[in-house]
Formats: structure tokens, C-alpha cells, sequence
């Protein structure tokens, strides 16, 4: 059997070798290292891919959500509402910005933003809501634009985890994750869905005079050449990685399911076990696509995380690590809980979701390259060992 990664970027990158090489070659040849024809190339394939009007490239999923953020003209004190159980970019940079987070709990079946409890902790300070589509999956964002729409706030997708996601309207509509809200960001970082050879990341708005305002940030605040208009950062998407990105995006859709194949795979495998919770995919449609739609495009799978509930996850985790199998606990603190993110307003009693995934999730091995004999070893020694 061949060694089992969390993530097998190696043996996908053999597989398009000789045209990412080509594409890399191209800029070392034409020494366009920075803004180079290829960025632009890769800007407008996303767009198309996505079908959205304006893709903004960028250093870093981070940047992309701090950009997004300036770009909204967002003041200190505004308050932004987030889900408590995610990575700790989104709380990052709108702390870093002097607004004010405000952690709300995540839903128990999808790991996303809670609807309820954005309702709950609308003020009239509130200015944007920061839905995570966590693991690859949508939040529910009919709910969140209706909140939005009634409340006046912005939404700002943080699309790190699920590009290529298609979310379902109750009418039948669909839109790609990230095209949705106000404004969306996603990384580049190589392990995620759409990943480069090193940082990466861009922002997406159908908005024009957004798109215009948020090319001059990511430029020092520059619309002319030295004419500083905003304040603006340095943050750019570099030549090599967007050649990178332009091979590997046509391969987007292909990597998504065979990412949902794995993870029908242990689906299958797992879900009779009583101390095993499987993920639920869930899209928004009036009709539910159930416990693992097989033809669900809202999660694209980013993790695959379960949910041990009868205590024995950190074992399990042990277990698996000395099998050979790596996993890793995401999130293992929730956000509240940070010493960086603590305020007073939080109550314990307002979190009981995150509470407890944070002691139950265990995201097992997920990525294109998994084979069955891989996928059959992991379930196997799984429920071997939680029998
Ligand atoms: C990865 C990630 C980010 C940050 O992306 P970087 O490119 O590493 O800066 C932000 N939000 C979420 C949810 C992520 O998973």
C-alpha cells in the first residue's frame, strides 16, 4: 500500500507535471515574475469558472479577507460577526482592523454559522456578517442574505475551504461558494482545493466600484502610479504561482469529485457505527439533500471530519497516528477560547456547539489521491478499534 498522506500533493502534481512545468518555464524564460500575463491569464479563467465579474489576485487567503474588508470602509468599532469554530485568519483580521469580532456558534450538522445565533447578536454596531464555508461546505446563505438584507450589513464569504462549491437557491438557482455575499476570498495555499506551490490568494465581487477600489489596495492604495488615493498594502498574487494556478484550474472540477468519492467512501464505511457521526451535506434547497446526497455539489470537501462521541477521539487519534494513518484535530480551541480573541461579552453557555466539537472532531485523510486499498485501511482500523 502506498503511504498515506493527510494530503498527496506529489502524486498530483506528477500527473500535470509537464504542463506545470511548462507554464513555470514560461515566466523564468520571459522574466515576468510580477504581474506577468499569466496573473491576468488565471484572473480570467476564475472569472469565467466562477462566472463572477471581477476576480482581485492576491498574496495570501489572509490578505484576501483583510483586503475585502478595507475595501468596505469598515471603521473601528464596527462589529463583524463570525462563526467561533473555524481557522483564526477571519478573527485575525478584523481585530487587526480595530473592528470589533463578534464569535457566534456554529450548527452541529454542517460545522457552519449558525443562523440563530447571528439573529441573536445583531446590534446596531453591526456592519458585515463573516460566514466560513467550513470543510468545503456552504454556509446557508439564502438565511444569511435575507439577515443581511434586512439588517443592512455586507457579507463577506471567507471561501478558503470550499472554491468550487455550487450552493442551491430555494428556487433552483445556483451560485459558486464565494459569489455570493458582497465580496468573497479564497487561498491558494497548496493544501486547499485549488492550491499553488506556495501562498496565493484573491478576492471576488460582481460590485465594479468595489473591484476598482480593492485593485488600488492590494497596489499601495495606487490607481495612478505613485498617486497614493487610500491607504492600501502590498499583496500580490506572484507570476509563477498563477501559472501554477491557470494549469491546475481546468483539473478544479475533477479534483472536487474525487474528493466527494473518498468521502462517499467512508461514509459508506462509518455511519452505522454508533459512536461515529459521518458529515451531513447539507444544501439549502427546500428539499434536503439528507445524510450524504450522492449528487450534492454544496460540499466539495475540503476536510472530511467526524465526530467521536463516545470519548474516545484523542485515542483515536493516537491510534491512527501510530498506524500510519495521519489526521489532525481541526479545531482543537474554539475561537472564544483563544487568549487573543477573549472578551467579556462571551458567555460559555452561548457556544455549546463548538464546545463540543472541539472535543469530538477528527478530520481523517483527504485529498485526489486516495485509492481504495488507502480508504479501506483507514475505515478498517477505525472501527476496529472503536468496537
Ligand atoms: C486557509 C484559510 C485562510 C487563510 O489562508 P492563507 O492563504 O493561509 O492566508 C483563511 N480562512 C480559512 C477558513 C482558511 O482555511
Amino acid at each position: 500500500m502506498k503511504k498515506i498522506q493527510m494530503v498527496d500533493l506529489q502524486s498530483q502534481y506528477e500527473k500535470i507535471k509537464d504542463a506545470v512545468d511548462q507554464s513555470i518555464q514560461q515566466v523564468l524564460n520571459t522574466a515576468t515574475y510580477i504581474n506577468g500575463p499569466l496573473v491576468k491569464e488565471f484572473q480570467e479563467d476564475l472569472e469565467k469558472y466562477l462566472n463572477v465579474k471581477h476576480v482581485i489576485p492576491c498574496a495570501n487567503g489572509t490578505d484576501a479577507l483583510q483586503i475585502a474588508m478595507m475595501g468596505l470602509d469598515l471603521k473601528p468599532g464596527d462589529e463583524v460577526i463570525t462563526a467561533d469554530f473555524t481557522f483564526a485568519a477571519t478573527v485575525e483580521v478584523i481585530a487587526l482592523l480595530q473592528l470589533t469580532p463578534v464569535l457566534v456558534d456554529v450548527d452541529q450538522k454542517t460545522f457552519n454559522i449558525d443562523i440563530e445565533a447571528i439573529k441573536k447578536a445583531i446590534t446596531p454596531k453591526t456592519k458585515a456578517i463573516v460566514p466560513v464555508h467550513l470543510f468545503g461546505q456552504v454556509a446557508n446563505m439564502e438565511a444569511i442574505l435575507e439577515i443581511a438584507k434586512e439588517h443592512n450589513l455586507y457579507v463577506i464569504e471567507d471561501n478558503a475551504q470550499a472554491i468550487g462549491a455550487d450552493y442551491t437557491f430555494s428556487d433552483g438557482s445556483k451560485q459558486k461558494a464565494g459569489t455570493i455575499g458582497t465580496v468573497g476570498t479564497t487561498s491558494f495555499f497548496p493544501s486547499k482545493n485549488l492550491g499553488c506551490y506556495g501562498d496565493g490568494g484573491a478576492i471576488f465581487t460582481n460590485d465594479d466600484d468595489l473591484a476598482h477600489k480593492l485593485r488600488g489596495i492590494v497596489n499601495h492604495g495606487m490607481y495612478e502610479r505613485y498617486y497614493h488615493d487610500v491607504v492600501g498594502v502590498n499583496s500580490r498574487l506572484d507570476s509563477i504561482q498563477a501559472g501554477v494556478l491557470k494549469i491546475k484550474l481546468p483539473h478544479l472540477d475533477t479534483y472536487c469529485n474525487t474528493r466527494r468519492n473518498a468521502a462517499r467512501f467512508y461514509t459508506k464505511a462509518l455511519k452505522n457505527h454508533p459512536a461515529i457521526i459521518t458529515p451531513t451535506t447539507q444544501s439549502n434547497t427546500t428539499k434536503n439533500c439528507g445524510e450524504l446526497c450522492d449528487f450534492c455539489d454544496c460540499h466539495v470537501f475540503h476536510q472530511y471530519t467526524l465526530q467521536i462521541t463516545n470519548g474516545k477521539r484523542d485515542a483515536l487519534h493516537k491510534h491512527l497516528l501510530d498506524n500510519g494513518i495521519p489526521n489532525a484535530i481541526y479545531y482543537p480551541v474554539a475561537l472564544h477560547a483563544q487568549k487573543a480573541y477573549q472578551d467579556e461579552r462571551y458567555k460559555e453557555a452561548d457556544f455549546p456547539v463548538t464546545n463540543q466539537l472541539v472535543k469530538t472532531v477528527i478530520s481523517l485523510p483527504m485529498h485526489t489521491e486516495l485509492d481504495e486499498e488507502q480508504l479501506t485501511f483507514i475505515t478498517e482500523t477505525i472501527i476496529k478499534f472503536l468496537n
